[in-house]
């Protein structure tokens, strides 16, 4: 970059102005080079917000409002009181059901690979309860989508009365009440700058060890799991299920069997991901989903909501005035 300015410098000061004037006119040339290059120079929000991979999460609350989830990156404090409360109290809840299934263990991490280690680990462990006919909770994921490494953790996993391997998703509410239909519709160690020779931490090893394993670098762990899933011959998931709670007393609400269409979900997620890799605009909601900026700590200050506004009324003068 300092290079590039230096040049431009020199070469401005070496020319009169009228030259200067007829080189910027040239630039705006009908190619639009200046508009190609300034596109080029706008950083992508994946970098913008130092994000080495993306949080299923992060994706869900794209998939709500995209533009909102942008303004939580940027202006981080102004997020609701109740909806961290709304968050402890969900936390709350998976923390009770996966305590139903298994024991949770405390192990202390040193280095990032720690604690992806901890994840692979986990996933090790499941394989064998899975293959034995069993349930398991918290379910770590995770791959690559359109050049972006994506992770996150099924709530549970589990096999349905026909036999079928069945995902189940557990939604917490904070009204006693099943949602609008509206609301329902919402490579490793490169990606990760993960060290494969890095040496696991000395409680890392010993949690390893107790689960009958000798592996001493993080690389061998991640072989190790690779080759695991690769042989475990687990089925493909067949069905997903929501089970929705309520937060209050944890009372089951209600539960919904959902179709999964690969190829729908695929198409959603590849809009998704060519806003983190830069490809457009960030967007806010479509008209129909409107609703959602009444319950947005947003809603005074975002420009998609006001562009809509405005666009709406000039519609409408335009209907008038015909
Ligand atoms: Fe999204 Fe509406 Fe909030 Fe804007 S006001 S961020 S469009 S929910």
């Amino acid at each position: 970059n300092s290079h590039g300015l230096c040049t431009n410098e020199v070469g401005t000061s070496a020319l009169n102005q009228e030259e200067v004037k007829k080189s910027i006119g040239k630039l705006k040339d009908p190619g639009g080079i200046l508009q190609r290059k300034r596109k080029q120079v706008v950083q992508k929000p994946l970098d913008k917000f130092r994000m080495k991979y993306l949080w299923v999460t992060n994706l869900c609350s794209q998939t709500w409002c995209e533009q909102q989830m942008v303004y939580e990156f940027e202006f981080p404090g102004v997020e609701k009181q109740e909806k961290t409360e709304a968050m402890n109290a969900g936390a709350s809840i998976h923390l009770a059901r996966e305590l139903e299934v298994h024991d949770v263990v405390s192990v202390s991490t040193q280095t990032r690979e720690d604690s992806w280690a901890i994840k692979f680990l986990n996933v090790l462990a499941m394989i064998p309860v899975l293959q034995s006919g069993g349930h398991v909770r918290e379910f770590p994921v995770f791959r690559e989508l359109d050049g972006i490494f994506v992770v996150g953790v099924i709530d549970e996993l589990g096999y349905s009365s026909k036999g079928e391997l069945e995902l189940r998703e557990l939604k917490t509410r904070t009204t006693p009440s099943l949602p609008r239909s509206s609301q329902k519709s919402s490579h490793t160690f490169q990606h990760l700058q993960l060290r494969l020779d890095q040496v696991l931490g000395v409680q890392v090893k010993e949690h390893i060890e107790r689960a009958g394993l000798t592996v001493s670098t993080f690389g061998d762990l991640l072989e190790l799991t690779c080759l695991n899933l690769a042989f475990s011959e687990l089925p493909v998931i067949d069905c997903i299920k929501l089970e929705y709670c309520y937060q209050a007393d944890g009372t089951l609400l209600g539960c919904e069997t959902v179709t999964f269409d690969e190829k729908n979900v695929m198409e959603h997620l590849k809009f998704c991901l060519s806003y983190w890799k830069g490809q457009r605009e960030v967007r806010g909601v479509d008209i129909e989903e409107a609703w959602k900026c009444s319950h947005c700590s947003f809603s005074n200050v975002c420009e998609w909501r006001t562009k809509k506004s405005e666009d709406a009324l000039v519609k409408c003068h335009t209907k008038k005035a015909k």
